[in-house]
C-alpha cells in the first residue's frame, strides 16, 4: 500500500502552509502582523514568548485556545490571566472576566475566518471578543488553524454560518435552525437562541502590529 502520509497528508500540509504564507504579507499591508507555526506546540511556544511577564491577559471565547494547548500554557505563565474557563465560574464572574478582558494588556482569541486578501471576519453572540479585537485591548493575539483561511468575504460569512455556528450551537445547547440541520436559516433564527449577533470585518489596524495572527498548520476550532 502507498504511504498515506506522502500521498494524502503531505499535499494537505503543503497547501495549508502556502495559504498561510500568502496571507501573511496581505495582513502586514493592512497594519497587522502574521506568523506561521507548523504545529500547535510551536504556536503555543511562539505566543507564550510574545506575552510580557506581569501582563493582564484576557480571553475571547475560543475552542482553538483550548484545543491547541495554549490555555494550559497561559495558566502556567507569570501573568494575570482572566480565565473565563476556570471551573465553577459563576455567570457574574464570567461577565466580569469578559468585561475586564476588553481592557487587558493582551487579548488571546481565535478568528472565525481570514480571507485570502488578509481581512479578519468574526461574528459573536455577546460581542466581547469582537469588542476587544476592535478597541480597548493593547495587543491582540489570534491563534488560527489553517481551516479558517478562505478565499473571499462571502466565503468567510458562509463559513461562519454553515461551518462554525452549527457545532457551536450544539456545544452551547442553543436550539437554532443550524443546530438542527447543519445550515443557517437566518430568517427563522432569533435571540436569545441565535449566536450570530455582531458581525465584524477587520480590514486594517491603525495601530501598527497591535493585532498578531499566528496561523497553525492544523485544523483548530470550528
Ligand atoms: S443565524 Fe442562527 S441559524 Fe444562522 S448560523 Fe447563526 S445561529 Fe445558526
Amino acid at each position: 500500500m502507498e504511504n498515506l502520509a506522502e500521498l494524502y497528508w503531505k499535499p494537505i500540509h503543503t497547501i495549508a502552509e502556502r495559504k498561510a504564507r500568502n496571507v501573511i504579507p496581505r495582513l502586514e499591508r493592512r497594519g497587522m502582523k502574521g506568523f506561521y507555526a507548523g504545529t500547535s506546540v510551536e504556536a503555543v511556544t511562539m505566543i507564550s514568548g510574545m506575552i510580557p511577564a506581569g501582563a493582564v491577559v484576557g480571553l475571547g471565547g475560543s475552542m482553538s485556545v483550548t484545543q491547541s494547548g495554549l490555555l494550559d500554557r497561559l495558566r502556567a505563565l507569570p501573568i494575570t490571566l482572566l480565565d473565563r474557563y476556570a471551573p465553577g465560574l459563576s455567570p457574574e464572574r464570567m461577565d466580569e472576566m469578559r468585561t475586564r478582558a476588553m481592557r487587558a494588556d493582551v487579548m488571546i482569541a481565535s478568528c472565525n475566518a481570514v480571507t485570502a486578501d488578509g481581512r479578519l471576519v468574526n461574528e459573536d453572540g455577546v460581542g466581547n471578543r469582537v469588542g476587544g479585537l476592535i478597541f480597548g485591548t493593547k495587543k491582540v493575539i489570534l491563534i488560527v488553524g489553517i481551516n479558517k483561511i478562505v478565499h473571499t468575504l462571502e466565503e468567510a460569512i458562509s463559513r461562519i454560518k454553515n461551518v462554525a455556528a452549527p457545532p457551536n450551537c450544539v456545544r452551547l445547547g442553543h436550539a437554532t435552525p443550524c443546530a438542527e440541520t447543519g445550515f443557517c436559516d437566518d430568517e427563522h433564527c432569533l435571540p436569545p437562541e441565535r449566536i450570530c449577533n455582531h458581525l465584524s470585518i477587520t480590514e486594517g489596524s491603525r495601530v501598527p502590529e497591535r493585532i498578531t495572527v499566528v496561523f497553525v498548520g492544523e485544523t483548530l476550532g470550528f
